[in-house]
């Protein structure tokens, strides 16, 4: 009876806690939304999935929003994004690039978190991994592709002490790594601070 009584009490105060965090909903798409408008090949679409994921915005309140991700790496996100909310790291939001009508230049511009998007590498022909949902640009505005002589998006700039910017020592970097992902903000050629990959 005691342990019955517990567990109603644990139950009824997880409920509070879902109730008081007041969760702000940045997008609620079904897959096929969130996938709509796009000519990609079906083999493409079978291996990606709809993540949601909760975050700090900027606002400090919990934002929902979603990711379309490949599917062997729906456990590493949600681990990395229960880290994110964890240690209140702000995320401005995380929307599907739909949103944007699949442009990836709108979405940096919007501070937007993403991840799939069948596209080419900006300026080449190559396919990028973003194409196969296997790679993710976190607050990409307040962390570009920093080139020798330019910043892409041209209108962002890299600086380390703004709040939401990705760092080497950040536990974001540390922990994407310790589960076999890559950062572009350790590339040679460019540094593309919002970018993680894994490629298998
Ligand atoms: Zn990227």
């Amino acid at each position: 009876m005691l342990s019955f009584l517990l567990l109603c009490f644990m139950l009824n105060s997880n409920n509070l806690i879902t109730q008081n965090e007041n969760v702000i909903i940045d997008c609620n798409y079904t897959f096929e939304e969130a996938i709509s408008n796009l000519d990609f090949p079906d083999v493409t679409k079978y291996d990606l999935k709809l993540v949601t994921v909760l975050y700090y915005s900027f606002d400090d309140k919990i934002h929902q929003g979603q990711l379309v991700i490949h599917k062997n790496l729906v456990k590493d996100v949600i681990k990395i994004f229960s880290l994110i909310k964890e240690k209140k790291f702000k995320i401005s939001k995380v929307v599907p690039i739909v949103f944007y009508n699949w442009s990836d230049e709108k979405s940096m511009l919007g501070n937007n978190t993403s991840a799939f998007n069948y596209r080419f590498i900006a300026g080449t022909k190559r396919l990028s991994n973003h194409a196969t949902g296997r790679a993710i640009d976190i607050n990409p505005f307040l962390n570009p592709q920093v080139f020798k002589d330019r910043t892409y998006p041209s209108t962002a700039k890299y600086n380390p002490k703004k709040e939401g910017t990705i760092t080497a020592d950040l536990f974001l970097v540390k922990e994407f790594k310790k589960i076999g992902w890559a950062w572009g903000g350790e590339w040679e050629s460019s540094k593309d601070y919002q970018h993680f990959e894994k490629l298998k």
